[in-house]
């Protein structure tokens, strides 16, 4: 899959990963309904992802454009292309304009990126929040332990053309206990969780609006990813997704040892 998809460029990439199926299957994956609602969605998530340079947040600039998992340092990698459009497609009914999403273990910045592209496409779904939020906060909150990485992350958004959103705070990104998650900035319609937690943390679940939806990978060895679905009850209902290997979601310590 990897090298089925590479591009000389970053919209090569993405075009590659169109062409070959691999988004449409990702994210007709996840996306329920007809086939059509299937492509706009993966049009959707392409939009975003072209507007992202991957080439500004990998170490190596000849890996930039592979369809791989590359290692950014700090026993930390930014993920494959094909997981960051599926991370997306899972959460996409859940960013819709002004929504609010929580990135944990951020990283690269990358999919951080993603994500404010796909709350501001003007050509996005007008679905809207059904509890629309009345106070005004960042639109994309990124939480990561490794100043080191946050640090980076920071230049590799403003080498991508995100500066004014970092300065206007529309982009919040914070060094810190993503297990935590961040409570001035909630409630997150959406929370993305990119390192695998050995069990659920509760202070995440609160910090999620009624209605939200987060993307987590819960477990050690055996890994799985799962929905953490809130209803607007507060009813919260948990699904199993798929399995995977994501690096653990940890203390600082345990990880610069690993
Ligand atoms: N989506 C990111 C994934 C990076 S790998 C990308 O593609 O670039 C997972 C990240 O989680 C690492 O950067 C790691 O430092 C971070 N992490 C692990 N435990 C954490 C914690 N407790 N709080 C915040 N970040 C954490």
């Amino acid at each position: 899959m990897a090298w089925t998809s590479t591009g000389s460029s970053n919209a090569e990439l993405i075009d590659n990963m169109l062409r070959n199926g691999i988004l449409g299957e990702v994210v007709g994956a996840v996306v329920d309904g007809s086939q059509s609602e299937a492509e706009a969605a993966s049009e959707r998530v392409a939009r975003a992802m072209k507007k992202v340079d991957r080439a500004n947040y990998v170490r190596d600039k000849r890996d930039a454009y592979q369809d791989s998992p590359q290692s950014i340092g700090h026993g930390a990698t930014i993920s494959a292309p094909h997981m960051h459009a599926y991370a997306a497609s899972h959460l996409l009914p859940y960013l819709p304009p002004g929504g609010r999403v929580l990135d944990v273990g951020s990283g690269s910045g990358y999919l951080s990126a993603v994500f404010y592209h796909l709350i501001n496409d003007p050509h996005g779904e007008r679905q809207s929040l059904s509890s629309p939020h009345t106070e005004s906060k960042p639109l994309v909150t990124c939480i990561e332990h490794i100043a080191q990485l946050t640090d980076w992350s920071v230049s590799n958004l403003k080498r991508d053309g995100l500066d004014e959103a970092l300065e206007t705070g529309q982009i919040d990104m914070v060094t810190g206990d993503g297990r935590l998650g961040y409570p001035p900035n909630a409630p997150y319609d959406a929370i993305h969780v990119g390192a695998a937690a050995p069990e659920l943390p509760q202070e995440l679940v609160d910090q999620l609006a009624p209605g939200g939806r987060m993307f987590i990978p819960i477990g050690t060895y055996l890994q799985n990813i799962y929905h953490i679905d809130k209803d607007e009850t507060g009813k919260v209902t948990q699904t199993e997704v798929m399995g995977v290997r994501y690096v653990p979601l940890t203390d600082r310590k345990s990880q610069e040892e690993e």
